[in-house]
């Protein structure tokens, strides 16, 4: 998506050749129009397929998620990070280990939202080591649901995250596919 590429080369920073911040337009201050015109996008790629629901998590994945949502008329879940403590039959877990952070987490979603008749679209502003996206797929069985695919904002490809998915077996459509970071550029395939 060229219009995403050129927004993340003028105003991404690359920190510790590892990390890309976009906080102008999704991390922290979001772009509702961009987030319009990429949850559009998501619709496109992932037309004539049934979407009941849309699943991301907590924060970033859910301005675009919402945006996506509103076009397709479906509701958009967001699974909740938090610590792990007592089980709790209501709810769908998942133990994520947080790229950014550096730590496990569990996230949790309540069985009340997902049905076995539903068909999920995953939706996360980031993929690197696909953690978040393999969690939510987890929970996306747990349900005993059908997962459609992931839709992803922005792929760091030289990351194990998209091959680990594709290699699950799920379909994965990323907007801005990132091959490397070059002296603080970042290199789009
Ligand atoms: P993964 O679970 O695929 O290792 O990492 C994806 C999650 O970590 C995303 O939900 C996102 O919040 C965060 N993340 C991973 N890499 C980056 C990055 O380069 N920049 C930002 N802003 N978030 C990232």
């Amino acid at each position: 998506m060229d219009l995403l590429k050129e927004r993340i080369q003028a105003e991404g920073l690359v920190l510790d050749n590892s990390l890309l911040k976009v906080d102008s337009f999704l991390n922290q201050q979001i772009d509702p129009e961009l987030m319009m015109k990429i949850g559009e996008e998501f619709v496109k790629r992932f037309q004539g397929e049934r979407i009941t629901k849309i699943l991301t998590i907590e924060s970033s994945g859910i301005a675009v998620s919402v945006m996506t949502g509103l076009i397709l008329k479906v509701p958009v879940i967001f699974a909740r990070k938090k610590k792990p403590k007592v089980t709790d039959d209501n709810v769908y877990t998942a133990k994520v280990h947080s790229f950014t952070k550096r730590e496990s987490n569990d996230i949790i979603v309540s069985k009340q939202f997902l049905q076995k008749e539903d068909s999920v679209l995953i939706i996360d502003d980031f993929l690197a080591n696909g953690e978040a996206a393999a969690g939510l797929a987890n929970i996306v069985e747990q349900a005993n649901a059908s997962l459609v695919g992931i839709g992803i904002v922005i792929e760091k490809s030289f990351q194990p995250g998209a091959q680990k998915l594709i290699q699950a077996g799920y379909r994965v459509e990323s907007l801005a596919r990132i091959k490397a970071f070059s002296n603080g550029q970042v290199i789009f395939y």
